[in-house]
């Protein structure tokens, strides 16, 4: 299988045009029948991997997945684009089971998903050893390994397939592993020198936004403001907040609702399930929602508080836009929160605590970034990117620094003062003055530097004191009630007059606030383009209703929006749009088609320039039986416009009788002429040669004429 064919396979059954990084290197891999590790980010396309070599290899793929929602899913999107797929686990009846058995059995199944457990059991062994297989699938292989948090104990107990069927081979593949999972996975499956894949662990289009958590509801009002009917999931960091989050979200009308895994199994799927489906736009969860939900048209993931580190919120932000579409992550980031974790991990009962709090300090850095964000979330995960990504707020809103000695000598002398002995947030109110009533009892108010940073926010004293922890100016004395202390640099400043740069933040909020009503102003273009994405995903909402099926198994958004974009008039040009495969275009192109035509169609009638608009116009009044003239007339464009649009119109296979423009003897003679000159044939010479008595736009019809009876032939 050479990667033209591999290509075409993946436009005829998946509609895709090219493989993402290290996909044909895996199936080619597997073609020639190595083993294989993969190691992917999620939303990678990790599926293709294992998909298209089972389409395209005589025989039977047999997938292990540990989950069964997502059994359900991938068939559920691989009987979208008619692949014959089927799963076994302990959810169907006894009779769906001896069906899909006997599908199998008569190698009716290109794919067959089943439980770990299935794999594992006794009983599967006869069905297994009389198929004829092509391929072993291991997915979420980081279950095998003990040391994670997923392990599964079936997942060890797989080794017997290389030993059983020496001659298939077996791809393994997960989103998280480390070297320990790596080795695991490959000493427990008995691999044999395999080839293992790792791809960047980049998701470039998922732009990163950390903000500082005030007013967190109403910020979030704002931003699903801008998102509306967009999928989307707030993670918060208690069950309670998430009931609170989704109330606050209700009340103002937005489609939301909560899941945590204090809710009985039932409850969660069928939020899980309304999610999917489009039912529900945004869910409030705690970090037990993800692990399961498949959905690629997920929007935008919001962290209602700092994520404990750095894995939890990678794997967790990477639900979004896994169609690789446009997407958005939002990460609220308070000291308030940083407090509470700090809290959390160090009473809870663990030998790990001190590893938990320098990946919570980690955490932090990155909120704290003041270069590119993308840039440290990659190096956490032993990456390195050449070039600041231009996708996350530090590039966009690159900070100004300024020469912040006075202010850090403010801060560090008023934490002389008060003894070493308060934290953050009384330090800021004896900075500004404040009237509390017990910093007024501690005497506070006598010290020297009391008021003397009154001409700035309490929320930009806390930014500039989080960016003074940073640079080592202070310290948090975790253990001691979290009050502010000094340290050896600190002394250097108060004493040496050594000079401190910080960070402006008000400016970044100010530059923040500018670009969002800057964001505002869309052009006319784009608003045509999301209104005709709506008009899409509606009847994208109907098709999947009618079926039976989540949205996304129709068409995925990234479809839709190139659709919207690109706005296809007929078969080939929908064809051309990524993720129209055969099936689909079969099943749903008409369907598409038609809603794109009435949209291009209205929106002329209201006088709006759209492409294809005055096309379609035109073909709208010839079929109403309008000669060209009276066309052109109508419509204000000149005669040769009218017959140009109508010759594309018959190229591209709509009813236009080519006879209305030029009679049957005049195409033969037409097409002698034409056949009697060398080629390019150009349409002056045969215009010539007819001794200039022939209209131009004949000329072009015959010749249109010609070539699609040549094909007919
Ligand atoms: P993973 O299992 O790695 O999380 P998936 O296999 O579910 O990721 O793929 C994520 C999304 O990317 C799916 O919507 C899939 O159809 C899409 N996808 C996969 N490969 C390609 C490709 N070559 N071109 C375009 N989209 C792709
Ligand atoms: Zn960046």
């Amino acid at each position: 299988m050479n990667q033209r064919a591999a290509r075409e396979a993946l436009k005829k059954y998946f509609g895709y045009d090219n493989f993402r990084p290290q996909q044909f290197e895996i199936i080619d891999n597997i073609y020639i029948g190595y083993d294989a590790v993969v190691l992917m980010p999620t939303g990678g396309g990790k599926s293709i991997c294992y998909q298209l070599p089972a389409i395209t290899l005589p025989g039977t793929c047999v997938v292990v997945s540990p989950l069964i929602s997502l059994m359900k899913d991938q068939v559920e999107a691989l009987k979208g684009n008619g692949i014959p797929a089927a799963y076994l686990n302990s959810s169907l009846s006894v009779d769906e089971q001896r069906y899909v058995e006997d599908e199998a059995y008569h190698g009716r199944l290109r794919l067959l998903y089943v439980s770990p457990e299935k794999m594992v059991s006794p009983s599967f062994m006869p069905l297994l050893s009389k198929l004829k297989l092509n391929l072993f699938a291991i997915d979420e292989a980081h279950c095998i390994s003990a040391w994670g948090h997923d392990f599964r104990q079936e997942y060890t107990q797989m080794r017997f397939l290389k030993r059983q069927f020496p001659r298939v081979p077996i791809v393994a593949l997960t989103a998280t592993a480390d070297k320990l999972t790596r080795r695991d996975i490959v000493t427990q499956l008995g691999l044999r020198e395999p080839a293992v894949f790792i791809s960047s662990f980049d998701r470039p289009n998922i732009s990163l936004n950390v903000r500082p958590g005030q007013k967190r509801i109403e910020q979030i009002l704002d931003f699903i403001g801008e998102r509306s009917q967009q999928a989307g999931i707030v993670y918060c960091l208690s069950r309670k907040s998430t009931e609170q989050v989704a109330a606050k979200l209700i009340a103002k009308g937005i489609r939301a609702d909560f899941y945590h895994a204090g809710l009985p199994a039932a409850e969660r799927n069928r939020v899980q399930e309304a999610f999917t489906n489009d039912e529900v736009h945004v869910v409030c969860a705690t970090v037990a929602f993800g692990m399961g939900i498949d959905k690629s048209n997920v929007r935008w993931v919001i962290h209602y508080n700092l994520p404990q580190n750095i894995e939890g919120y990678y794997q967790e932000i990477g639900r979004a836009g896994r169609d690789g579409a446009q997407a958005d992550a939002l990460l609220f980031y308070s000291f308030q929160d940083v407090m509470v974790l700090r809290d959390i991990l160090t009473k809870e009962e663990s030998k790990n605590t001190e590893i938990k709090l320098a990946k919570l300090e980690r955490m932090q850095q990155y909120a704290d970034a003041l270069n590119c964000r993308r840039k440290i979330l990659l190096s956490y995960f032993g990456e390195h990117l050449a070039e600041d990504c231009g996708n996350c707020d530090v590039c966009k809103n690159p900070p100004q620094s300024f020469d912040g000695t006075v202010i850090a000598q403010k801060a560090l002398s008023a934490v002389t003062r008060l003894g070493e002995k308060v934290g953050l947030r009384m330090l800021i109110d004896v900075l500004r003055g404040s009237r509390r009533k017990d910093l007024l009892q501690l005497g506070y108010d006598q010290i020297k530097t009391y008021g003397m940073g009154a001409d700035i926010t309490a929320n930009d004293w806390m930014d500039l004191l989080r960016q003074m922890l940073h640079l080592g100016l202070i310290e948090i004395a975790y253990d001691q009630n979290n009050v502010v202390k000094l340290t050896a640099a600190s002394r250097a400043v108060l004493f040496e007059k050594q000079a401190v740069t910080l960070v402006r933040m008000s400016a970044i909020r100010e530059q923040r606030a500018a670009r969002k009503t800057k964001v505002k102003t869309v052009t006319q273009r784009q608003r045509v383009r999301d209104e005709l994405f709506e008009v899409l995903r509606q009847l994208r909402r109907q098709i999947a209703v009618q079926k039976g099926v989540p949205p996304y198994i129709v068409f995925s958004d990234a479809t839709l929006e190139e659709m919207a974009a690109e706005r296809p008039s007929n078969e080939r040009e929908l064809r051309s749009i990524s993720g129209v495969g055969e099936q689909k275009l079969a099943r749903y192109g008409r369907a598409f088609l038609g809603a794109i035509r009435d949209f291009v169609a209205d929106k002329t009638q209201e006088g709006v320039r759209v492409k294809g608009g005055s096309q379609l116009a035109t073909l709208q009044l010839y079929r109403r039986g309008f000669p060209p003239e009276q066309i052109a007339l109508e419509r204000d464009v000149t005669v040769q416009t009218v017959y140009n649009h109508l010759l594309e119109h018959y190229q591209n296979g709509e009813e236009v009788r080519v006879q209305d423009f030029v009679s049957k003897p005049l195409i033969q003679t037409i097409l002698l002429v034409a056949e009697s000159i060398p080629e390019p044939r150009s349409i002056k010479a045969i215009y010539e040669r007819l001794g200039e008595r022939v209209d131009y736009h004949q000329i072009r019809f015959a010749l249109a004429y010609l070539e699609k009876k040549g094909k007919e032939v």
